[in-house]
């Protein structure tokens, strides 16, 4: 029976779209299947809907996964960065500017909505039919291809599936596990999926009272005596425990592997603080340490070192230094647990990386079935990274899905 399309993409977030385009400019029929009202909704609430479109730099420890570095490594020479920059710059009309001391490149436009809107007619343009709304129930191999049944539509049947459907964070946006599943019954195993990138709840009263709080903290992740990763990043205070972009970060760590995270304030180490406060003999601890940080938060590590405001910084024993140096460098942060995948900006997990061909992203359990995009085992810090993993494992699969003969 004569098929619909080569290939469907399923799944039209930053993955889907990049790899429909490529899929299409390398001469397929192609059809992208989005199963929500629109396309892109992640692009469009990303970076408070400005869009961090991708970083200015990135490095191979920017990204997170259980796989081989290696095959990471091998992934993003296939499209690199500055090339990701240019294609983004000169072909797509979006030009990027640079957000002062953070890295992350945004869109001139300030417009999430303008990104979604060109890299879809892009597609388009390039031959793709776009279905929406198109969801996924199932993918079924055949001796030829592959059957897509949808929910209340019609089977499709195609030579050819690149799934593209995500993670499992915010599932109102319409990526809500279900291309687990579907890889799943094509022979795949799925890592267990956490929440990452996700503020993390603390049970502390004194802390939550500094709700709105922001500054910035080098923090720690410490897992069995050992530091497994060490940043410099802004903490935010929330009412139901921390946020902002260190604790984003580091969250993994708590959430998979129940880590502990160490925290300097300001970044300031004991070799910092020691003659500070030498020097400052004359001054109430109050004085001399909210002269470097937040007043509200020195009194809140105050209390709970014990240590009362107006004592004179010469009267510190050796104890009590020790007490005050730990809450001011080595501060482990109360955390109970995590806001989940509700809020989470990326799902941690996944589809391992050894089940894909590293040079075309088929898998190695289904001939002609490709992955991309956050549903594999890989997932960036914040600053744009998630959309650079996004973009070049949907460009790969797009371009080697368009070639592939069987
Ligand atoms: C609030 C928020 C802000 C973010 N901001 C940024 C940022 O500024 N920069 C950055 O780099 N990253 C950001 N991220 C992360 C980034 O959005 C994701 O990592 C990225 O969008 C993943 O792309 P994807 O195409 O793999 O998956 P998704 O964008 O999740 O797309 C998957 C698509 O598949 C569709 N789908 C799922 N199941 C089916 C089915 N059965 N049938 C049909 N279609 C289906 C979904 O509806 C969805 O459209 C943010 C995330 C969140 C939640």
């Amino acid at each position: 029976m004569e098929h619909d399309f080569q290939i469907a993409v399923i799944g039209a977030g930053a993955a889907g779209l990049m790899s429909a385009l490529w899929a299409a400019r390398g001469g397929a029929k192609v059809v992208l299947l989005e199963g929500s009202e629109q396309t892109g909704r992640k692009i469009l609430i990303s970076g408070g809907g400005r869009c961090n479109l991708l970083p200015s730099v990135s490095e191979d420890d920017d990204f997170f996964t259980s796989g081989s570095r290696n095959v990471l490594k091998r992934l993003f020479r296939t499209w690199r960065l500055q090339q990701m920059q240019d294609f983004f710059t000169w072909e797509m009309d979006l030009p990027m500017e640079e957000e002062e001391g953070t890295g992350k490149l945004f869109p001139v436009v300030q417009k999430a909505k303008v990104v979604r809107d060109k890299m879809l007619a892009a597609a388009e343009e390039a031959g793709a039919t776009v279905l929406c709304p198109y969801r996924v129930e199932s993918v079924g191999k055949t001796d030829t291809g592959f059957v897509i049944k949808g929910i209340d539509q019609d089977d499709l049947l195609v030579d050819r599936v690149i799934l593209a459907t995500g993670g499992q964070s915010v599932p109102q946006t319409g990526s809500d596990g279900k291309g687990y599943l579907m890889a799943k019954s094509l022979g795949h195993r799925i890592l267990p999926t956490y929440p990452a990138l996700v503020p993390l709840t603390g049970p502390a009263e004194d802390l939550a009272s500094l709700s709105g709080l922001s500054l910035k903290v080098r923090w720690r992740a410490v897992l069995n005596d050992k530091v497994v990763e060490e940043r410099e990043r802004e903490l935010l205070f929330t009412h139901r425990g921390f946020s902002g972009p260190a604790v984003l970060d580091a969250s993994h760590h708590v959430v998979r592997d129940k880590a502990e995270i160490l925290v300097a304030w300001e970044g300031y180490t004991r070799e910092e603080w020691i003659p500070y406060i030498k020097a400052r003999a004359r001054q109430s601890l109050t004085k001399a340490i909210s002269a470097q940080l937040p007043k509200r938060l020195t009194e809140v590590l105050l209390e709970r070192c014990g240590l009362r405001g107006e004592m004179r910084c010469g009267n510190l024993d050796r104890n009590k230094t020790d007490v005050l140096l730990t809450h001011l460098c080595d501060f482990p942060l109360p955390v109970k647990g995590n806001r989940g995948f509700q809020v989470a900006e990326v799902t941690g997990g996944g589809i391992p990386l050894d089940e894909v061909n590293p040079s075309t992203l088929e898998s190695r359990k289904t001939p002609g079935l490709f992955l991309c995009g956050e549903i594999l085992d890989v997932f960036g810090r914040i600053g744009g990274f998630n959309f650079q993993w996004a973009f070049t494992t949907g460009r790969l699969a797009g371009e080697a899905a368009s070639r592939f003969e069987d």
